[in-house]
This record gives C-alpha cells, structure tokens and sequence, in this order.
C-alpha cells in the first residue's frame, strides 16, 4: 500500500469502511470509482472505464460520474440491489494541507433511500428490521421517505414472520445471520427482489436519542431489539438525526385479516399475477387517490384489511355520505388535488434535502387545508367532522416560508435568490452594494465608451480575471496606450483592468458572496425552524392522506355501483348478485354475470363446485373473497346486497402462478399450503381451494380431496369454497349436512355448447375438456382419437359428445387459456353419477344473458 499515492491511499482506508458498497469518492466536480468498484459499476451503468496512475505497479481502473448527475447513477444502482457510499471533501481544498480530508457522509441502500428517482411516489419503500428471540419474533418496518415506524411481535414461527415481513414488500431487511437465513428462501415468492443486510442489535442507550420514553417504555423486550437493530442501522447509514422517526406505532398481527403472501398474490391485491404490474389488480380499481400520501394509505389499507366492526362501519360511514354526494366528492377532490406529498416533504425537511421549491409546495399545500376542514365540517358524515375536528393547519408555519422564500426559487439553496427581499436587512442591504455596484459598472462601460470612441468596448466576468474590459482587436489602435492594464490575450480581443475596476470587483464579490451564504444561513434557519414542528405535519399529512382514501372508495364505490355492506361480527356471509369487481372491469363487451352467495351456519357453509374449465368458477371463488376484503377495509362493495361477516383469514389455493417456486411439484406446493389451513384456520376464516386433489392420480387425488373437505367441514366449520373436477364428489353433499353442491350453468343447444358464467344448485354432468381442445385448435385426429377413448373409459350410459363448434360468452382471451385449462384438466372421467342436466332453466338463462 505504501507505493501508493496518498489519494489512493485515502481511497483504500476509507474504502474498508464500506465494503459491501460503491464508494462515490468526491475528486472536485465528479464522484470517481476505483478497482473492482469501477469495473463493476462500468458494467452496470454502461459508463467508460478508464484508468490512472496511482503509485502502484500498474494502472488503477477507474470511472467517475459528475456529481450533478449522481442521483439518477445512484437510484439505477440501488434499484439492482446495490448500497452506495458517497464520501465527500469534508475541508476546504483551498485550505487543506496535503490531501483533502474526506468522509463518508452516508449509505445510500434500498431500504434508506430518499433520493425521489428511486423510490415510487405511489407506495411506501420500507426497511424491516427482525430481531429474535428464543420464543418470539420482533419485527420493526421503517419508511424513511416519510417517518413512518410500525412495530410488532408475535411467536416464533416462520409462516408468520413472512406473512408479516410480506406485508411490507420490503426493499431490504436486516437482522442477524440466522433470521436472514430463515427468511431468504421466501423471498423468492416475494414481489422484489430483497437486499439483505446482516447486523446484530446496537445496545439500548442510542435509543433514548431517538424515540421519547413515551414510546419506548411499551415496547416489550423483543420489539425494543427490533426497533433497536433498525435504529442502529440507520445510524450507521445515514450518519444524521432523523428527526421525523420519532413515532412508534405497535400493533399486533391479529387485529388485522390475516393473508398469506400466496393468498395476497392469487387475489391480485396489489399486482397482477401474470405481469406483476399494478394494472388489472384490486388496488388499480381502488386507486381514485389525488395525492401520494393517499394512494401509499391505499395500499396499506389493502395490505391490512381491519378485523374488527366499529372502525370498519367508521369508514364505510364516510364511503357513503361521499358516494351520495357527487358535488361534495368532486370539491374535495379539487382541494386534494392541490396538496402536494407532505409526507414526504417533511422527510426531506427533516433529512436536510429540502430546497426551496420544496419548501413552496409545502406552502401551498398546507394554504389548501382549511378549504379541506371546512369541507369535511359542514359534511353529513360523522366520521368525517371527527377526523378534521380540531385539525391543526400549521397555518404558522405556512405563513413563516410565506414571508421568506421567493415565489420562484431555484432549484439550489447555494446560489442564492432564495430569500424574499424585507425579510433580512442585512441582507437587503448586501443586495443593494451588489445592485449599486452593478449600475456602477454600466456607467463605467458607458463612460469608456464614449471616452474611447470604441462603440463595441464591453465589460465582461469570467472566473479565473474577475472582471475586465474587453477591447477588440480590430478597435485597438483606438484605445490610447497605457489607458487600461493588459491581462489577457484572446484570438481577436484584448481583456484589460483598472485599479478601480479591481477594487469595486472586490466589493461586488464580497457582497455577493456574504449574501449567498447568508441567504442559506437564513434557508436552513427556516428548516430547522420547520424540524421542530415536523409531528405536526406529519398528523396533517395523515389526516390528508385518510380523506383521499375515503374519496377514492366513495368515487370508485359510485362509478362501479357498489353497495355498502353490512359487517356484522357473526358467521353469515349472504350477499345478492355478487360480482367480481376487476374482471367486471375489464371485461370487453360481454356483461358480468352476477351471482349470490349464501354461506350460513344453519344450512350450508360449504360450496362444492364443479362445472368445465372456463366456466367462470375462479372468478367466483376469488369474488367472494374480493367482498370480504373490500368490506373490511371499509369500501362498498360489487352486489345488490351483502352480509359480510369479519374473516379472520383467507387461505387460497388457486391457479398454476406459483407452483414453479423452489422447484417444488405442484402437488407438494398444495399439500403444504393444505396442511398450513388445516392448522391455522378457524371457524371465522374463508378457505378457497380451486381443482382440489390435481396434481396426483385421480383415484389418490380424489381421496385426498374427500378427506380435505370432510376435515374442513368437521373440524374447522369455516365458510369454504372448493372447486373440483372430480365430479363423483357430489355424493358427499347426502353426508355433510353443512355442505351443498352447485356448478357453473353450461348450455347445450344442438352443437353448441355455452357458458352462462351462472352458479345454479347441483353439480356439473361433464367437465367438457375435449371441447376445450378442440376449441384450443388442437387436430381434429386427436379430438376424435379423445372422444373414441372417452366412450370407453364412460359407462354405456354416458351422454354422447356433441362434435360441433363451442361457443363462449366471455372475452377473447378466452380461447387461449382455455388451452392452459386443458393442461390441468387431467382430460379422463372416471364413471361416475351424472347430475340431472336442467335444461329449462339453462335455456331460460341463456336468453337472458344474450
Ligand atoms: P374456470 O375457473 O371455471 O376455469 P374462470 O373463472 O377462469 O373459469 O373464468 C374464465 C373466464 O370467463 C374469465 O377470464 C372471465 O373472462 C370470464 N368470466 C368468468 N366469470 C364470469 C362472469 N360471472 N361473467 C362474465 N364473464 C365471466
């Protein structure tokens, strides 16, 4: 090391400090990489890699990037998973002896991030910390972009803890080494990629710094760890105080519906299933927010559906006096409309990345708030009026950045031109001496001017001179010798000077330079003034961001002709011409087709459903569930009329997406997520299982899913929903009383066959895979082939195929996953007892639906 140059020296010392990240080393106007970390990130942000000598024995690679445009480099590093350390020059060049001290000033990680390119403004970017204990689990989830902190603690045990850490859909997740080993293999499942940070919890002194004993004292042993391990961590990263982490809020895992990341995926909560993109999920049909803050409080509504009655109804109250009053919703959502994202304007206040223009849309966004209360005041809704009684406006602090920054300021706060003139007298007084100094050098250009006849004779400032007079070369011979000091020679100028000129130069820079730095002495006065204060935003920003969801699910609520349901704490769950709200949505052409539900604990909690692939069986299933989610996060819901009872849970077992996970068989995938129900479910959950027993042979798969179903219905009694094709299941509903049959409605008329997306009583008589086939394209030679062996398999009894076309009321993507549907389908019958085909009634439908 001693061969190098003291720089890369330097480099090297502070390089060990931040192994595990890029380090940004600060050389004058650009961050240079050096070694591997230029290689790598040559490669990862496609930028030239060049070299230098450094003392050693060959050339050290290196590749920089200017420091003005670091922040897009830094947010494309941080979104493959990368940490960044930016070290500055912490002493003035000019004063430094030998080389510039220099300092890592902070870690840039996925968790930590506040750089606005790399975090979406639409959701949260959260950091969870787990701690572990011998009997439990801690967990603590941190939003640094807008201070949030949520705590809990539960059991140990792994299914809950990646319930809990999947809720956050975390950016980075740090804990000791075993924990991180426990939770890398669910991450796979998760919906982004995951940097994991080992580290072991700091001791408990620094936490005392951070959070008032108020928060702390709560705190149980094993929470304290968590919050402690993530505080020690953002210490380590930030190197600042971060005065917004200052609320602690606990919960517990149960006062909220549980749902397992599989679940959460199958019933595109938040993304869709195939693409992973918000479009087509439940949150993009909820989604009517005005502002960041609102949509983030969406999303964690949705992740959190509530568990118990009275704050539920609190919010359906507000729903519904919205959705009644179509001029109320669109006044709040034009004042909504103006509020910019407070939340995280006041993270950036409180991180010190605040500039001017931030401090502005704070303004104008809080002058937006007393229109809002107001609103809410003379509102019919109870809710409402309690949610904005007594709302602090912080009109103070609106009025103090008022009467300090320029309407227009720049981007900068180092520049200067941030500070209203009258508010610094000083200051004022600067400006006139730079004002009065420039009027002076007009006169002086005039005056030479005149005095030398040389009409071209400017005065101009560059850097290096300072400012100078600038001759012609073509005008020299009019400029008396000896008038001005030469000094500098251009191509066809001459740059003279003055005593006078220098000194009044000296004047002018002074001023100039005072008044900037005074301009942001006075700048981060007014933010640390706003640091103080920084609670009080945060309480407005979230009473802001809960009347955004409010007005979001009452406008989506009126447009889609939602009802409010009604929540009641017992097990009936009876809704009227239910529907599924996003494939209702999107669906092209074709109506939805509405169906009841009616799961009861006196006559039937169990639904056994058969009916052919396409039939709309999963859409259904997945309805139900959508109901109950919705209704409890407080949103009407897609029916006439609905009974909703609160869920403790929803298990599902749905669809192909997920089986590929870990390379487990798609059989073992279900049996796992089976045997997870049968231990945690409850008489209050929901379970959906769609094609139980597939994946094994039909007479083992069969067996399975009889035994399933006997298990839920007697042991767990919850509401159920199971698809099969194993239609000789149907006998089972003679045995268990709580149990009924019903199949999705088919037509057959002649060579047609259609859907009518109808759930009727009884079970289906085929499961018409073959038809699926041919519909799918597949040769006529293996349709036949199919049906001969079809017959065969079929007592004498069984219907004869028709051969014709099939048609489907439906959408065109129809077509094509029918052909995936043919691949489940394990494509045989086995004989077994036909259900009466209830021809008049199908027909009936099949007029009305056309
Ligand atoms: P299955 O699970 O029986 O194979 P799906 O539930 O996947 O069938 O439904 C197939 C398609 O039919 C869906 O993609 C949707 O476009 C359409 N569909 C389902 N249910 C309905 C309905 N109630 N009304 C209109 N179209 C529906």
């Amino acid at each position: 090391m001693a061969a190098y140059t003291p720089m890369i020296q330097q480099y090297l010392a502070i390089k060990e400090e931040a192994k595990d990240a890029f380090l940004f080393f600060r050389l004058g106007d650009f961050y240079e990489m050096f070694f591997d970390d230029a290689i790598l990130a040559s490669r990862e942000l496609e930028i030239t890699l060049t070299g230098r000598e450094g003392g050693g024995e060959s050339r050290i690679p290196m590749c920089g990037l200017p420091y003005h445009a670091a922040e897009g480099y830094i947010a494309r590093l941080i979104e493959k998973g990368y940490k960044v350390a930016i070290c500055e020059q912490v002493e003035d060049p000019a004063a430094a002896k030998g080389v510039v001290r220099r300092e890592i000033i902070r870690v840039v990680t996925p968790g930590t991030v506040m750089e606005t390119k790399a975090v979406s403004d639409k959701a949260n970017n959260f950091i969870v910390a787990v701690a572990s204990g011998n009997e439990s689990f801690g967990l603590a989830a941190c939003d640094l972009t807008t201070g949030e902190l949520y705590v809990t603690s539960f059991a140990r045990s792994i299914d809950v803890l990646s319930d809990e850490v999947n809720v956050y859909h975390p950016a980075e997740i740090v804990g000791d080494e075993e924990v991180l080993e426990l939770l890398k293999p669910l991450a796979a499942g998760w919906n982004r990629p995951v940097l994991f940070t080992t580290r072991e919890p700091m001791d408990a002194g620094r936490l005392a710094l951070q959070f008032e004993e108020a928060e702390l004292k709560p705190l149980s042993l094993i929470r304290e760890r968590a919050v402690s391990l993530l505080t020690g961590y953002l210490d380590e990263t930030q190197k600042r105080s971060l005065s917004h982490v200052r609320r602690i809020r606990v919960y517990e895992p149960n006062q909220y519906m549980i749902l397992d990341p599989f679940t959460r995926r199958n019933l595109e909560l938040t993304e869709t299933v195939r693409d992973r993109s918000k479009k087509g999920s439940l949150l993009w049909l909820l989604d009517r927010t005005k502002t960041s803050m609102g949509a983030r409080q969406l999303r964690r509504w949705i992740d959190k559906p509530l568990l118990s009655k009275s704050p539920i109804d609190e919010r359906l109250e507000a729903v519904d006096k919205l959705y009644r009053d179509l001029i109320f919703r669109d006044e709040l959502r034009s004042e909504l409309g103006e509020i910019y994202d407070l939340e995280r304007l006041v993270g950036r206040v409180a991180f010190g990345s605040a500039n001017g223009r931030d401090m502005n849309a704070l303004k104008t966004s809080l002058q937006h708030v007393p229109a809002l209360a107001a609103l809410c005041e003379g509102s019919k809704s109870s809710t409402l009026r309690e949610l904005v009684a007594g709302v602090d406006d912080c009109a103070d602090l609106a009025h103090m950045i008022e009467t300090v920054i320029v309407d227009d300021p720049p981007v900068s706060v180092r520049d200067g031109g941030l500070i209203k003139p009258g508010y610094d007298e000083y200051l004022d007084q600067l400006r006139e001496a730079s004002v009065s100094g420039k009027k002076w050098l007009a006169d002086l250009e005039r005056q030479e001017r005149e005095a030398t006849g040389i009409k071209s004779l400017k005065i101009g400032y560059n850097k290096v001179f300072g400012y100078y007079l600038e001759v012609s070369k073509a005008n020299l011979h009019m400029l008396p010798e000896g008038r001005y000091e030469r000094k500098q020679t251009l191509a066809n100028a001459e740059r003279y000077v003055t005593p006078e000129l220098k000194e009044k130069e000296r004047l002018i820079l002074e001023a100039e330079e005072k008044m900037v730095d005074l301009e942001y002495a006075r700048f981060v006065e007014l933010r640390e003034h706003l640091s103080a204060h920084l609670h009080r935003l945060q309480k407005l920003a979230e009473t802001v961001a809960t009347l955004d969801v409010y007005q979001s699910f009452g406008t989506v609520s009126a447009e889609q002709r939602f009802v409010r349901p009604e929540v009641t704490d017992s097990y009936n769950f009876v809704v009227d011409e239910g529907r599924h709200p996003v494939v209702e949505a999107v669906l092209e052409g074709a109506p939805f087709i509405a169906n009841n539900t009616s799961l009861t604990q006196e006559e039937c909690s169990m639904l056994l459903i058969t009916g052919p692939n396409m039939a709309g069986k999963s859409t259904y299933m997945r309805q139900v569930a959508l109901i109950c989610i919705l209704a409890q996060i407080g949103c009407f819901v897609p029916a006439k009329k609905a009974v909703v009872p609160l869920i403790d849970r929803i298990f599902t077992r749905i669809g192909a997406a997920d089986d590929l996970i870990g390379g487990q068989s798609t059989f073992m995938v279900e049996m796992k997520d089976i045997q997870t129900m049968t231990e945690k479910a409850t008489s209050q959950s929901l379970v959906i299982i769609d094609e139980l027993g597939r994946g094994t042979s039909t007479a083992e798969g069969m067996a399975i899913a009889q035994a399933v179903i006997e298990f839920v219905h007697h042991e767990v009694g919850c509401k159920a929903l199971v698809s099969t094709h194993f239609h000789e299941l149907a006998h089972l509903e003679e045995t268990l009383p709580s149990l009924a049959n019903a199949c999705m409605a088919v037509q057959e008329t002649g060579d047609n066959v259609t859907f009518l997306r109808k759930l009727v009583p009884g079970a289906a008589g085929s499961s018409y895979g073959i038809y699926c086939a041919q519909l799918a394209g597949l040769p006529q030679g293996i349709i036949k082939r199919a049906y001969t062996l079809l017959e065969s398999l079929e007592q004498p009894a069984a219907r004869q195929a028709p051969a014709g076309e099939i048609s489907v009321i439906g959408n065109k993507a129809d077509a094509a996953s029918a052909a995936g549907s043919l691949a489940k389908s394990n494509g045989i019958r086995l004989p077994g007892n036909a259900a009466a085909t209830r021809t008049n009634e199908l027909s009936d439908m099949a007029r009305e639906t056309a």
